[in-house]
């Protein structure tokens, strides 16, 4: 048993530290990466990021050179999405920011909310500048300046290898406490972003205190955003079956009120189809168990859950208070 532990040990110690077991292929380095939570940070050996990554993806990246001008895409204007790490997928700056600079580097004006960058000083080649790493993998990604356009006033010259496109979806969903539902989601590789919040009521900007007085008419959900080239719509219906009882109204556990109803919000109509066939699917393996009372509607507007909601680990909100 003391052997286990110290195995288990020393595997939890290398992987912090980040000197892993090097004799992985590229394959099963992708795998390893993609378990790894997005809300977590990724630390790799050089070694395995060598393994991952283009010779040039490690130049710049791993060993913070820059590509030269005009030599990577700087995506067209048309092109629209997230702009993730190429390295770990952690999502940086929307295309909606992105602007033509001229200089033959992708250049943004604003990243996206969430310390998704961090700033560093670089003192190399007889300049100061600010530096440009990804939050999450510590990859070097550019430099930002003091010259770009309204409203930031702010240039990021990024490397274009350092960049993926990536076209996201957002998925709503309601299945009791938002603290267990966005838990179980932000486990779920492909998700980028989750947040928890309120949504389906008639009061604007609504509190944590009002959704539980049962007066807004608002759910506890999860809007998520995913990458359906990772993960498909259907694959996180099936985990929202899961992490539930669907045929609970208005209770999950000891948590009870309209607030905790089982709801799809979707947004688009091929959402809503397969949300309805999905429905249809999990009634057909339960028909000893009684009909499915969640809600498939339209998503309204959703209103973030005050901050220390988020990413707040716990299956149930009643079990707390
Ligand atoms: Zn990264």
């Amino acid at each position: 048993m003391k052997t286990m532990f110290l195995i288990v040990t020393l595997w939890g110690m290398s992987w912090l530290t980040g000197c892993s077991d090097s004799n992985m292929n590229a394959a099963q380095i992708r795998v390893k990466l993609e378990a790894i939570p997005m809300k977590e940070k990724v630390r790799l050996s050089d070694d395995e990021w060598r393994k991952i990554l283009t010779p040039e993806q490690f130049y710049v990246m791993r060993e913070r050179g820059t590509e030269k001008p005009f030599a990577q895409q700087c995506w067209a204007p048309h092109q629209s999405g997230t702009f993730v790490c190429a390295a770990c997928g952690n999502p940086l700056f929307d295309s909606d920011t992105k602007f033509e600079s001229g200089t033959g580097w992708p250049s943004f004006n604003q990243a996206l909310e969430g310390d998704r960058v961090q700033i560093a000083t670089d003192t190399s080649h007889g300049m100061t500048r600010e530096e440009v790493n990804c939050a999450r993998c510590s990859s070097h990604l550019g430099h930002v300046f003091h010259d770009g356009p309204p409203p930031t006033g702010l240039r990021y010259c990024m490397n274009g290898v350092a960049l993926r496109l990536v076209n996201l979806e957002k998925a709503t969903f309601a299945a009791g406490c938002f603290w267990g539902v966005q838990a179980a989601f932000d486990e779920t590789r492909g998700l980028l972003k989750t947040q928890a919040g309120y949504t389906g009521g008639h009061v604007k900007d609504p509190t944590y205190e009002q959704v539980c007085s049962h007066t807004t008419g608002h759910a506890e959900a999860v809007e998520v955003e995913f990458d359906p080239a990772v993960v498909t719509y259907k694959q996180l219906l099936n985990i929202f079956w899961s992490i539930h009882n669907p045929r609970q109204k208005n209770r999950q556990g000891p948590d009870i009120g309209d607030n905790y109803r089982s709801a799809i919000f979707f947004h688009t109509p091929e959402q809503k189809a397969a949300a309805e066939a999905s429905k249809a699917e999990q009634e057909a393996m339960g028909t000893d168990k009684g009909p499915i009372v969640t809600e498939i509607v339209p998503a309204g507007v959703f209103y973030p859950a005050e901050a220390y909601h988020q990413h707040y680990k716990s299956k149930s909100c009643g079990i707390q208070r």
